[in-house]
């Protein structure tokens, strides 16, 4: 039976930055990255993505993906393990916890004195005709990563979503966009009062109501329009725009853990404010896994420090 001192679950900032820190303290800890684990390659989000321009310490910006290779190698120099395989099953009803690989559902699970839970989460999409042609190619679900690249520079954009998540998006958008039209499927939005009332007050902003995205188009390279149509009186047409942003909700990665841990109504995991101490003690959960509002590789470092931090100190009061 294999038993590990501290298993982190997941490959993203957050389960490297807590790797990196309990390594130097000589947890050996195990880290499954995951063999394409809710559809993200190992590394995460931001090996989607192309060139990171706001994560501090790199002024000259540098691919998302060679990012998260030189988090995973920092990780391994203080002695990390990487397993490429993905975690399907877990048992946190009593101790040493209990997890089980994808490949290994019917067998002796492993087991383990402490979790650190950091799968991440994933941004809707609406999968419209070109969308895949066209994404990251003037289409994006972060306008705060995307919104500020030259593409979108004095151009009109659009934001599909009616939430608060769009308004802020939308508004973001604003500083950089000559133009942007905030698609809200509805004839009333969902977001609270006081972003409604900033949108509407943005005279560079202008909400299409009753009106859901039908195809992005391009010019074989970017987008340049987006086929529209009014649910209401069933007209369509093209809606000239160089940047598409979806705000329509994320999907975070606990599946496996729905039973064992508190969630909140939309399935991230609840932590204690202020920590990443979980319903169970000696979980810890790290990154965008539980945390619906900030979603940004810092912030997922950030608290993945925090659990590495508070699960030496679980450890050691455990004695183990
Ligand atoms: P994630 O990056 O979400 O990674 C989680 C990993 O865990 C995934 O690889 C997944 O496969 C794996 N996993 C899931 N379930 C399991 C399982 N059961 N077993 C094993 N492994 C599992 N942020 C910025 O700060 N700047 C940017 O410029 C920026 N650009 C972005 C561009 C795009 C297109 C996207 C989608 C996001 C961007 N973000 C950016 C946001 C940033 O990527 C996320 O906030 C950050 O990656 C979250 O990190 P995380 O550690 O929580 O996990
Ligand atoms: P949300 O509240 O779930 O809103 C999602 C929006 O996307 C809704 O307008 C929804 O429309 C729309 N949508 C969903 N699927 C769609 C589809 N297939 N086609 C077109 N539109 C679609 O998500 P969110 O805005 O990300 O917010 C999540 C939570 O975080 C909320 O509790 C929110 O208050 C909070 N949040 C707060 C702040 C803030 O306070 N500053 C900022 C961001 C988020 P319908 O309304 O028609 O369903």
């Amino acid at each position: 039976m294999v038993h590990n001192k501290v298993t982190i679950i997941g490959s993203g900032p957050a389960a490297h930055t807590a790797a990196i820190y309990l390594a130097r303290a000589e947890m050996k800890p195990i880290l499954y990255e995951g063999m394409m684990a809710n559809g993200i390659a190992p590394g995460g989000q931001l090996t989607t993505t192309t060139e990171i321009e706001n994560f501090p310490g790199f002024p000259e910006g540098l691919m998302g993906s060679d990012l998260m290779e030189r988090m995973k190698k920092q990780s391994e120099r203080f002695g990390t393990e990487v397993i490429t395989e993905t975690i399907s099953k877990v048992d946190f009803s009593s101790r040493p916890f209990k997890l089980w690989t994808e490949f290994n559902e019917d067998a002796e699970p492993i087991t383990t004195d402490a979790v650190i839970i950091s799968t991440g989460a994933s941004a809707k999409r609406l999968h419209l005709p070109g969308e895949e042609k066209y994404w990251q190619q003037g289409i994006s679900a972060c306008a705060v990563c995307d919104g500020a690249v030259p593409i979108f520079r004095n151009k009109p954009l659009a934001v599909i979503g009616g939430g608060d998540s769009a308004c802020e998006e939308a508004l973001f958008l604003t500083k950089y966009g000559s133009k942007v039209f905030m698609l809200v499927r509805k004839d009333h939005m969902r977001a609270s009062t006081i972003m409604r009332k900033r949108v509407d007050h943005n005279t560079k902003l202008e909400i299409i109501y009753n009106t859901v995205g039908l195809e992005a188009k391009g010019d074989g390279k970017f987008l340049t329009a987006l086929g529209i149509k009014n649910v209401k009186t069933g007209e369509t047409k093209d809606l000239a725009v160089n940047g598409l942003f979806y705000a329509i909700g994320h999907n975070p990665a606990t599946e496996v853990f729905k039973d064992q841990l508190d969630t909140d109504e939309t399935g991230y995991i609840k932590t204690q404010p202020g920590t990443s101490l979980t319903s169970v003690p000696g979980v810890f959960a790290a990154g965008d896994v539980q945390d619906k509002k900030y979603r940004q590789a810092i912030t997922s470092a950030g608290t993945g420090c925090m659990a590495a931090l508070e699960c030496e100190h679980y450890l050691s009061e455990l004695d183990v």
